[in-house]
C-alpha cells in the first residue's frame, strides 16, 4: 500500500521569477507564501538545470518559474475530427507538473524540464471577460488541467480561489478543476454558486501505486472528493488512461466500488472513460525514464489521430466491463462518456452515439444545468 506523497507543491525547491513580472502583486503573494529564495531571470534567460531533456525532467520538476503568458489563456481543447470530442475549452494557467505519471503526455508535448506558472492573471480575467461578454449564447465548459494539474501547486499559488470566485458570477460557463492531488484547502468557504466542478482522475489501485508518482492515494482522492461534495461542489471523475495490466478487471471494479462507497452518486456531474493513447514519441521518453514500467510493451495500433491505441476489441472489452460496473451505482443525471472515441465504440458499449442525444457537448452541458 502506498502512502501519499502529500502536497505536491513541496517538491518545488527552487523558485525562479522573470524580471518583468517581479513587480506584480500576485507574484509577490506567491513568493511570500513559498518561503523560498528567488532567482530572478533576466530577459531570455532560463533556469540552469543540468542534463538534457527528458533526462533532466525529474530534476526540473523541482523548479518553478513564475512568468507572464504572452499568448492566449483561453483556447478550444485540441480534439481531433476523427473522434468524438466534448467541446471543452482550455484555460492555460501554466505548463508542467510536480507529480510524475509514467504515461503523462506532457513529457512529449513540452520540451522544458521546469514548471511554468503564469502570474499575469489580470490579463487572464480580462480575456475571460471578453469571452463571456453578452450576447454570447454558447455554454462553456472550461478546464485548467490540460498542460498541468489544476490543484497540484494550489497551496503555493492560491489561484483556485480567484478562479472559483470569478466563475461564481458567470451564468453561461462552468470551470473544471482536475487533479490527482488532494489539495483542496483553498476551495473551502467559497460562494462557488455551483459554477466549479472539482474532478479527479482515477485508475485501478495497482496503476495508481506503480505509475503515478507523488500523487494522492485512491483513499485520499476520494476523501477529498467527499469533502468537496460536502462543500456543495459537483464532482467529476476520469478513468483515463485505462491501462491493461494483470488483474485489471478486479482493479477497476475495486476503484468503482470505493468511489461510490465514499462519494454521493448524485453529486457526480460526469465520468469519462478513455483507454491509453499516446504519441509515438512518448513511449521512448517514458520507457527511458521509467524502465521498470511494462504497459507500453502491449500491442497497439496507430489511430487516425496519429496516436497509438489498444486494438478496438480490446478497448471495447475494457470499456464494457467498466461501464457495466458503473451502471450498478451511477445516478441517472450523471453523464458517462468517452473521451476521444468513435461512434462505433459508443454504440457497441452504450447502445447509442452522442448524435442521438444532441451531441456530446450538449450531453455534458445538460449534466451541469
Ligand atoms: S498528474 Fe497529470 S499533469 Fe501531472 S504528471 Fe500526472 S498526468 Fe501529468
Amino acid at each position: 500500500m502506498k502512502n501519499g506523497f502529500g502536497d505536491p507543491a513541496k517538491y518545488i525547491t527552487h523558485l525562479h521569477v522573470d524580471k518583468d513580472c517581479l513587480h506584480l502583486p500576485y507574484t509577490q503573494e506567491i513568493i511570500t507564501r513559498s518561503g523560498l529564495p528567488v532567482e530572478i531571470l533576466s530577459e531570455m534567460s532560463t533556469p540552469n538545470i543540468p542534463g538534457k531533456y527528458p533526462d533532466n525532467l525529474t530534476l526540473g520538476k523541482h523548479h518553478l518559474v513564475l512568468r507572464k503568458n504572452r499568448g492566449a489563456f483561453f483556447k478550444p481543447c485540441p480534439g481531433t475530427k476523427e473522434y468524438r470530442c466534448c467541446d471543452y475549452q482550455v484555460l492555460n494557467i501554466g505548463m508542467g507538473c510536480p507529480m510524475d505519471c509514467v504515461y503523462c503526455i506532457l513529457q512529449a508535448y513540452l520540451n522544458n524540464p521546469w514548471i511554468s506558472f503564469f502570474v499575469n492573471i489580470e490579463d487572464l480575467f480580462t480575456e475571460l471577460d471578453q469571452v463571456f461578454t453578452p450576447p454570447a449564447d454558447q455554454f462553456y465548459r472550461i478546464g485548467t488541467g490540460e498542460f498541468t494539474d489544476s490543484l497540484a501547486l494550489d497551496s503555493l499559488t492560491g489561484l483556485s480561489r480567484y478562479l472559483v470566485e470569478y466563475m461564481s458570477r458567470q451564468k453561461r460557463a462552468v470551470l473544471e478543476l482536475k487533479t490527482k492531488s488532494d489539495v483542496i484547502g483553498n476551495l473551502d468557504n467559497l460562494d462557488h454558486q455551483g459554477r466549479t466542478i472539482v474532478s479527479w482522475s482515477l485508475n485501478s489501485p495497482d496503476i495508481m501505486v506503480a505509475e503515478e508518482i507523488r500523487t494522492a492515494t485512491l483513499e485520499q482522492r476520494l476523501q477529498a472528493a467527499a469533502k468537496c461534495a460536502d462543500w456543495g461542489y459537483r464532482l467529476g471523475f476520469h478513468f483515463d488512461p485505462i491501462i491493461l495490466h494483470e488483474g485489471w478487471q478486479e482493479g477497476y471494479r475495486n476503484t468503482i466500488k470505493a468511489l461510490f462507497n465514499k462519494v454521493p452518486a448524485d453529486r457526480i456531474a460526469w465520468i469519462s472513460l478513455g483507454a491509453l493513447r499516446y504519441l509515438p514519441s512518448l513511449k521512448n521518453i517514458a520507457t527511458g525514464r521509467f524502465p521498470g514500467s511494462r504497459f507500453f510493451y502491449a500491442e497497439f495500433i496507430d489511430g487516425l489521430d496519429g496516436k497509438s491505441r489498444y486494438f478496438r476489441d480490446q478497448r471495447v472489452t475494457m470499456y464494457k466491463l467498466i461501464a457495466d460496473e458503473l451502471a450498478k451505482f451511477v445516478d441517472s443525471r450523471t453523464c458517462v462518456y468517452f473521451c476521444m472515441e468513435n461512434d462505433a465504440i459508443w454504440r457497441e458499449v452504450f447502445g447509442f452515439s452522442p448524435e442521438d442525444q444532441g451531441g456530446l457537448g450538449a450531453m455534458l452541458d445538460r449534466s451541469v444545468n
